[in-house]
């Protein structure tokens, strides 16, 4: 690595400005490097959240053809569908039976009514 050769170099030179010039170098990378992580991390960020838009806004013929215990329901599917990742996330998150009135959606964690 550059830094390091420059390091060992230094090492022979008495030189004291050389040497702060090289502290202010090791730390400027140091930033760059710090900064470089977290715009990866924006970009990831932002991907992820791009990919749930085009999931939301593009137009499907999918939609819940009906509604049963408070779920949707789609065509040729007896599952029921929790309504709330549905609406928010187009994502078909089936749910699980709590009892007689109420269902769950694993997924968000919605209790779902059977009123
Ligand atoms: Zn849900």
């Amino acid at each position: 690595m550059a830094l390091q050769n420059l390091r060992e170099i230094s090492k022979n030179i008495e030189d004291a400005e050389f040497k702060n010039l090289l502290a202010d170098l090791s730390s400027e990378l140091a930033d760059l490097k710090l900064e470089a992580a977290s715009l990866k991390e924006r970009i990831a960020e932002l991907q992820e959240e791009n990919a749930l838009l085009k999931k939301t806004i593009a137009p499907s013929d999918e939609k819940p053809s009906g509604r049963k215990w408070g779920c949707y329901l789609f065509e040729g599917d007896t599952t029921l569908y929790c309504p709330a990742c549905w609406d928010s996330k187009r994502q078909k998150s089936s749910t699980t039976r709590v009892n007689t009135r109420f269902r769950h959606c694993p997924v968000c964690n919605a209790p779902i009514g059977a009123g």
